[in-house]
């Protein structure tokens, strides 16, 4: 939620939400228990979906580390989608990329990401 509010996801119109949180049911010996899975860009050392953008929209960060991107170049051809081994790429309701970007304006603010600053239990993090 901390994440669809800090980058005006539009969900209503059918935008992705750039972190999704899945929940798993595991049975053992009778006892129902659940895990839970947040999952977003993962910003990859090598990263599949850079090479995959012809256009050149997609790059990796020198300074982060985070894979950012531009939305000028990008026709919508949805070729990194198909590129992201974790499905962490999606298109907006303009056609244009839409991915984690870390909170890269946050934290050139002095802030941490919007997901991190929430989490109550220190699962999510920033390095
Ligand atoms: S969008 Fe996918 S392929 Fe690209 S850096 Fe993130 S996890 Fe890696
Ligand atoms: S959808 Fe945009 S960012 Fe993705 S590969 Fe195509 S042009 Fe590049
Ligand atoms: S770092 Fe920012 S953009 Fe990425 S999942 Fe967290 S809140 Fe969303």
């Amino acid at each position: 939620m901390a994440c669809m509010d800090e980058k005006n996801t539009d969900v209503e119109h059918g935008e992705r939400a750039l972190r999704q949180v899945y929940t798993e049911e595991l049975c053992r010996g009778g006892q129902v228990s659940f895990r839970f899975h947040s999952d977003s860009c993962i910003h990859c050392r090598v990263p599949a979906c850079v090479a995959a953008c012809e256009p050149g929209c997609l790059y990796k960060d020198a300074e982060s580390g985070l894979v950012l991107y531009d939305t000028v170049s990008c026709d919508g051809c949805g070729q990194c989608l198909k590129s992201c081994p974790m499905g962490a790429i999606s298109l907006d309701c303009d056609g244009k990329i839409q991915k984690c970007d870390g909170c890269i304006e946050r934290q050139r603010a002095g802030k941490i990401p919007a997901c991190v600053r929430v989490c109550p239990t220190g699962a999510l993090y920033l390095e």
